[in-house]
């Protein structure tokens, strides 16, 4: 349960004064619903109101805060004039300026003959000062209050800075002061202040250095987030590695006649990724391994290498894809090398319903099926195992760690858990997300592929690109086209793929196919077999389209507004082409004028195809919490922290979380309760429960 002293943290931002159902729902929308999301909304500028010139010494385009005489209203004389109101003091004039003015609204707020504290943004117009819109009109007694360095803060649309800074201020104001739950030696050594007054500070800023990742209060309040995440993730995988551990040795059977009908040879990255896993496996502790690699770098394969294993010792194993289309293609990849080498498999998803699905859940019980390839469905409850030793999780980038925590949890005893990533995600994110999970890496892809030849195109050349399709097609090719992100909503982005499709059905004729989100299962299935045959030869797609597809006769990638595209997506996309032995290309239509950060990623792509390197600069470019996809890859969002600059402090996090877990394992010593506040406090409650009296 929340310890007492948060809950005024987690009461609605609605019990703030001044905060109606309206503003609330725009601040949730912009920070999150309770009031701790408020003080977590950190400033990203400020505006310095302590400049107090007298009127007849204030320059262009400073910003000042001053005392004047309000002394005649000049409402505008028709509605695209502006109302003025003429103030002075004791050395100059100014006037302010407002556009579609109330009048009653400004002559209460500005009478004329008392003196009034304005701030604003000072500009001359006809040689005089005047300001337009001034931020603050207040009394003479509230000049305190507004003569300093003010915050400001991201903002959404509907929401404007007074109301927003007012229930922020409010906010801080009401946290609490909280036990300390950082290492008093540490704190000194960094120079840290308690969370209380860091949380303060980050409030108020004097100085732009005061707004930078590394002021030792942002230090403070995102060491504090990083470690409640590194803290939940120990406990997580304390909690899956608990529990007798299995010694799953595998005696080679089965591996080497499947290896030895491989059409090829295993990279050294592969064959060094199964020589780990074996070894996790058959060491009596659970193994929570993830492998990474590329699209393309031959992930399954290492997977099946594993499964293998676990059969030969005479369990079970399944593998999870994120959807449908991808357990089948895995299904149909493997089914042959398994019937081959004597092992049965079955295919379990969703869509299996009725008597079929009885049947293949009588299969997995009885153990009759060895393998079994699906989608979450294999995890549902009503599916049991005859003995299940290996969990392969192919995640592309879909499932969120929690997804995957309960997925593990699920087996029986101790099931060995592979989840394999698509994004090479660079190792700082790494250790966010999968905690000190343990990492193969393929970074070798397999020999004979040839590189992509990537150009950037603008938008308008899009009838040469269509031409350049219609060629390419009648030599064989096959072309992914694949249509933007329009907006947040999939509706938006269907009706631009339906466009293209249409569009593209005109000149090509009915070789153009069509694939969305919004497709039932058995539809997708035969759009994407279509274009597998070859019957399609041109497929249109939202982003949505399946990941891990492998179609290796595609060789043509077009991607409209490559622009709206993070890197890293545009390296998954483009790894859909380049499977085969065939010149592939991808082509990036771009809308002008290009941003310097879209220029960048268009050029890295051109420079290089390793994924281990554009993660690393999609970070750099982007900072991590706003890598496209972030969502659905299931690496955290940090509301303090900062990877691209905090990177240091994860590793102090993540040492510190360690260290604390083999000290005091269930947090009961001296620091063990303010650790769980601290858990709290960052809503990592799931892994409280993982404590003894949680
Ligand atoms: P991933 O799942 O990592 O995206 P896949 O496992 O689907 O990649 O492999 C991509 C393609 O490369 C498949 O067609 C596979 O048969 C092939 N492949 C895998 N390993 C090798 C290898 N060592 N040499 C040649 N081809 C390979
Ligand atoms: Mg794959």
């Amino acid at each position: 349960m929340r310890p007492e002293k948060l809950f005024s943290l987690f009461t609605q931002v609605t019990a703030l004064p001044g905060v109606g159902r309206r503003t609330a729902a725009l601040i949730e929308n912009l920070a999150g619903p309770n009031i701790v999301d408020l003080c977590f909304h950190l400033p990203s500028g400020l505006i310095d109101r302590r400049f107090a010139p007298p009127l007849d010494t204030v320059p262009e385009g400073a910003v000042v805060t001053v005392t004047v005489t309000v002394d005649k209203h000049q409402p505008a004389r028709n509605k695209r004039m502006p109302y003025r109101v003429l103030c002075s003091d004791d050395s100059g004039e100014l006037t302010l300026v407002f556009f579609h003015a109330k009048e009653d609204y400004l002559r209460r707020m500005l009478p004329e003959g008392e003196k009034r504290v304005i701030s604003g943004k000072a500009e001359y117009y006809q040689d005089k000062v005047q300001i337009t819109h001034p931020d603050h009109i207040a009394q003479l007694s509230e000049i305190d209050s507004l003569q300093r360095v003010e915050p400001v803060y991201p903002l959404t649309t509907g929401l404007t800075p007074k109301p927003l800074g007012k229930a922020i201020t409010a906010a801080v104001n009401m946290a609490p002061i909280l036990p300390e739950w950082q290492d008093a030696a540490y704190l000194a050594k960094q120079g840290w202040s308690s969370w209380r007054d860091a949380l303060a500070a980050a409030h108020a800023p004097t100085s732009e250095s005061d707004l930078l990742p590394s002021s030792p209060a942002r230090s403070r309040l995102a060491f504090d987030e990083l470690l409640a995440n590194q803290l939940a993730l120990g406990l997580v995988r304390r909690n899956m590695r608990g529990g007798r551990g299995r010694n799953i040795k595998g005696d080679g059977q089965l591996w080497s006649k499947v290896e030895a009908a491989l059409p090829y040879q295993l990279t050294g990255a592969q064959s060094q990724s199964i020589a780990e896993i074996a070894a996790d496996m058959a060491s009596s502790s659970r193994m929570l391994r993830l492998l990474q690699g590329d699209v393309g770098s031959g992930k399954t394969v290492v997977a099946l290498a594993a499964m293998l294993i676990a059969v030969e010792a005479g369990a079970q194993a399944a593998m999870m894809a994120p959807t449908e289309i991808l357990a089948r293609q895995h299904f149909d990849t493997l089914k042959p090398i398994l019937d081959a080498a004597g092992v049965s498999c079955v295919c379990l998803t969703g869509r299996d319903k009725g008597k079929a699905r009885d049947g293949l859940v009588a299969q997995v019980a009885a153990g009759d099926a060895r393998i079994v390839i699906g989608t979450h469905a294999i995890f549902q409850e009503s599916v049991e195992f005859q003995d299940l030793a290996l969990a392969v999780i192919d995640e592309q980038h879909r499932f969120g760690v929690h997804q995957r925590l309960s997925i593990a949890a699920k087996g029986q005893s101790a099931v060995d858990v592979l989840v394999m990533t698509a994004t090479p995600i660079p190792r700082t994110l790494t250790l966010t997300a999968y905690g000190d999970m343990d990492v193969s890496r393929l970074t070798e892809k397999p020999p004979g592929r040839t590189p992509i030849d990537t150009r950037a195109l603008q938008l308008e050349r899009l009838p040469e690109v269509v031409g350049a399709v219609e060629r390419a097609i009648k030599d064989g090719a096959q072309v992914y086209w694949v249509c933007p992100l329009v907006e947040e909503s999939e509706d938006s982005d269907l009706a631009a793929a339906d466009a293209r499709h249409a569009a593209l059905t005109r000149t090509l004729g009915d070789q153009v196919g069509l694939i969305h989100g919004r497709m039932k299962g058995p539809e997708k299935d035969e759009v994407m077999a279509a274009f597998s045959s070859g019957v399609i030869k041109v497929l249109v797609a939202t982003t949505v389209i399946e990941v891990g597809v492998d179609v290796p006769s595609a060789t043509v990638m077009v991607i409209e507004h490559a622009e709206r595209f993070g890197l890293a997506q545009l390296h998954q996309l483009r790894g859909r082409v380049g499977r085969g032995t065939a010149r592939s290309s991808c082509l990036l239509l771009y809308a002008p004028p290009l941003t310097e950060t879209a220029r960048a990623r268009i050029e890295i792509l051109r420079e290089t195809d390793d994924g281990f390197r554009i993660a690393e600069e999609d970070l750099r470019l982007r900072g991590a919490g706003e890598l496209l996809g972030t969502r659905q890859s299931g690496l955290p969002v940090f509301r303090l922290a900062d990877l691209s600059a905090h990177g240091e402090l994860l590793a102090a996090a993540r040492d510190d979380a360690r260290l604390i877990l083999e000290r005091d394992p269930e947090l009961e010593g001296p620091r063990g309760e303010p650790l769980r506040v601290l858990l709290y406090l960052f809503e990592r409650d799931a892994a409280v429960r993982y404590l003894r009296s949680g």
